[in-house]
């Protein structure tokens, strides 16, 4: 099957929330810890080198980075790298406008079909995590969990990393009465661990609504 990841271009830089492209067409956006993985993911899914590559550009790293997919002259939509998180000092004014970016973007983007969350599957949900699974998921959008790095764990251990999040997240969604939208996979860039699954489930969230 071709994917249309794999027609992939860098778009736009974007800091401000008033800033983001007007286009209608679907968006897909990535989000996770600073160095869980998140570029190497995107570039992998898209079947390219250093696509993800602008977001490392230092001074870019507290901004969205928007990529089109599909035919460069007929692009079907938009990959969202979001800024990565949880650096070990952030200034309080950087704090506050990655919140107010972030949670701004998530809570109020139409246009936004679903959000893939990666964690790194050796120290998965933490506190910012939830953060971004509080923001998204009251919007009753989808989101797909990836677990990085999964080829660091055992076979065994990252089964029992992935039992232990999924029993999470149903605790989560039971908790608040939310629809059975938050799902998880182990994934690893390195060893090609679980790269069509989450092709598919992106694919899925990007077809018009009158092709599912
Ligand atoms: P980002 O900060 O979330 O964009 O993370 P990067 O994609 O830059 O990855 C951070 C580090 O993790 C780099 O050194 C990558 O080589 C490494 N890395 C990424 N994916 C994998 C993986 O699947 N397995 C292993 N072992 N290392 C990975």
């Amino acid at each position: 099957m071709s994917f249309l990841l794999h027609q992939a271009r860098f778009l736009v830089t974007v800091n401000h929330l008033r800033d983001l492209p007007p286009s209608p067409l679907p968006e897909v956006a990535f989000a996770g810890r600073s160095n869980a993985g998140k570029s190497s993911a995107i570039n992998v899914l898209c079947n390219q080198r250093r696509l993800a590559f602008a977001s490392k550009t230092p001074g870019r790293t507290q901004h969205i980075n928007y990529f089109s997919v599909g035919p460069a002259d007929q692009p079907r939509a938009h990959l969202i790298d979001l800024p990565g998180y949880g650096y070990a000092e952030v200034p309080a004014s950087v704090q506050i406008h990655w919140e107010q970016l972030l949670g701004g973007y998530l809570q109020t983007r139409t246009q936004l079909c679903g959000l893939i969350l990666l964690m790194d599957a050796r120290r998965p949900c933490t506190e910012l995590d939830w953060q971004m699974i509080d923001w998204f998921a009251s919007t009753g959008k989808p989101i797909h969990m990836l677990l990085t790095k999964a080829d660091k764990l055992t076979r065994q251990a990252s089964i029992n990393t992935l039992r232990t999040v999924q029993q999470k997240l149903a605790e989560y969604t039971m908790r608040l009465g939310l629809p059975n939208q938050l799902t998880v996979q182990l994934f690893s860039t390195l060893k090609r661990v679980g790269l069509d699954d989450a092709q598919h489930t992106i694919e899925a969230w990007l077809k018009p609504a009158h092709q599912t």
